[in-house]
């Protein structure tokens, strides 16, 4: 099968709308595209699709192969740019062979995946049955793997076509929880012979919870909880507000507080040398951190001493970063927790937002109870939300063997084999699924995620050849 062909069926969906949530126009193409070449095609309540080829002549023995990709895409634009995802098709050029959005994604993730595998359901090469599987959300919760029920694709062998280098063979990715703690704390009067300061600490690097974590890079928000906990001993100080970090797949890259103190030039002394410190500490992973202290007005009522200090001093005994290596996969993060935000919503209330990721099931629910207890005993109230498995490595694995010897005998050379610490929907599928044997490889993607997407067209036809030998010899 031909490159050229796969690139075809990705320019005819560059201009399908299918931002995460609004997959209709999507569904409704792949519906037809099945319908024109009568082939046998499903949809669930979620809007995942299953399109089914059987087997060809002489095939019919041949155990069933999944294929599966998603039909959404993540929709990012550069900041004045006139682009309407629900109705325009994506501009893109072809460029230094790289093709290119470079005002807006190009949703090749996972776009190119989808083109593969409706090139393979197009075809009349010899193969055995295959199952391709389209779900919809995977960029927004993997809500169409979450919602998919068993027995919507029959066959036991997967190859997920959602990875974004060419070369390397993915057997594993990380389950996750997210640890969340409620703090309730008295307001009291603000000390009127007291004067307010303004903390900061800003232009951390930060990065993505499973991909970055392994960087040492700084969590502002552990380093500010470290600062005013050793600060709070002092009686004469309050605390009136602490936040800082996003989302809870992000390392946090600012944090601030507002505290009140007689003495805030001494409050600002310190917070100068302890700071020096930590940028010094820091030195390689956040060149850029930056951190002020300064007057300001604020009307809000501080905490209750006792209050503040049990919350600063949990988060400053917050885990944070790796916690287990893999022992089957050398250099891949099995187990770590992220401290991804504190935020005040409302007067007397405040919110932490942990995250935490492994491979393995039992060391995950180990890491969130360790990181739920820290919370509790400084008097929090802590739930886990967001869960959703991992999918530990087997490197056993028969579709392993087979997509491994397809690589050397084509290009000569081994291909890395890999696991992610961050979630794929294969995860879900080997828990709904049971014994499911999985792979995840694709071609080679940049910029995934933001404005200026590029997919690298000679991975593109390595990645071809590749899945084309692999379906074809598989047995
Ligand atoms: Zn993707």
């Amino acid at each position: 099968m031909d490159s050229s062909k796969v690139l075809e069926i990705f320019k005819e969906i560059t201009r399908i709308p299918r931002e995460s949530g609004h997959e209709e126009a999507m569904c409704a193409y792949l519906q037809k595209f099945a319908k024109d070449r009568n082939l046998a095609c499903k949809t669930d309540e979620v809007g995942n699709v299953c399109i089914t080829k059987e087997a060809s002549k002489g095939k019919e023995n041949v155990p069933a192969l999944v294929l599966q990709g998603h039909q959404d895409m993540v929709c990012e634009k550069r900041s004045g740019v006139a682009h309407d995802f629900s109705k325009d098709p994506i501009k893109y050029e072809i460029e230094d062979g790289w093709m290119v959005a470079k005002d807006t994604t190009l949703g090749a993730d996972d776009g190119i995946g989808d083109a593969a595998m409706l090139a393979l359901l197009d075809s009349d090469l010899p193969m055995g049955k295959i199952e391709c599987v389209f779900t919809v959300s995977e960029e927004t919760g993997m809500d169409g793997a979450f919602g998919m029920q068993p027995g919507f694709f029959t066959g036991k062998t997967m190859i997920n076509v959602d990875s974004e280098d060419e070369g390397q063979m993915f057997i594993g990715c990380a389950g996750g929880v997210d640890t969340l703690a409620h703090f309730k704390y008295q307001a009291v009067n603000f000390n009127k012979s007291y004067k307010t300061l303004h903390l900061h600490i800003f232009n951390g690097l930060g990065g993505h919870s499973g991909d970055d974590i392994n960087k040492g890079r700084m969590n502002t928000l552990s380093t500010l909880a470290k600062f005013l906990s050793k600060e709070l001993e002092n009686e004469e100080f309050q605390l009136i507000v602490l936040k800082g970090g996003g989302k809870p797949n992000a390392i946090a890259r600012e944090a601030e507080a507002v505290i009140a103190a007689v003495d805030v030039n001494g409050v600002e002394d310190r917070f100068f040398k302890f700071m020096e410190e930590a940028v010094k500490e820091y030195a390689e992973t956040d060149p850029d951190i930056k951190y002020t202290a300064a007057d300001c007005q604020c009307t809000e009522k501080p905490m209750d001493n006792k209050d503040a200090d049990a919350l600063v001093r949990a988060l400053a005994a917050c885990p944070h970063g790796v916690i287990a290596m893999s022992k089957d996969v050398s250099g891949l993060v099995e187990t770590s927790t992220n401290l991804a935000s504190v935020s005040m919503h409302q007067m007397g209330e405040v919110e932490v937002v942990t995250s935490q990721r492994s491979s393995d099931k039992a060391e995950l629910k180990e890491i969130a109870e360790k990181v739920a207890e820290v919370f509790r005993k400084a008097g929090a109230e802590v739930e886990h939300v967001s869960e959703y498995p991992g999918w530990k490595p087997n490197p056993k694995s028969h579709i392993l063997d087979v997509c491994v010897s397809s690589y050397k005998k084509l290009f000569g050379k081994e291909p890395e084999i890999k696991a992610i610490h961050a979630g794929l929907e294969c995860g879900l599928f080997g828990e709904k699924f049971g014994n499911l044997d999985m792979i995840s490889f694709g071609p080679t993607l940049r910029n995934v995620h933001t404005p200026g997407e590029r997919l690298d067209l000679d991975s593109l036809d390595k990645f071809v050849k590749h899945l084309t030998d692999v379906v074809t010899s598989f047995c």
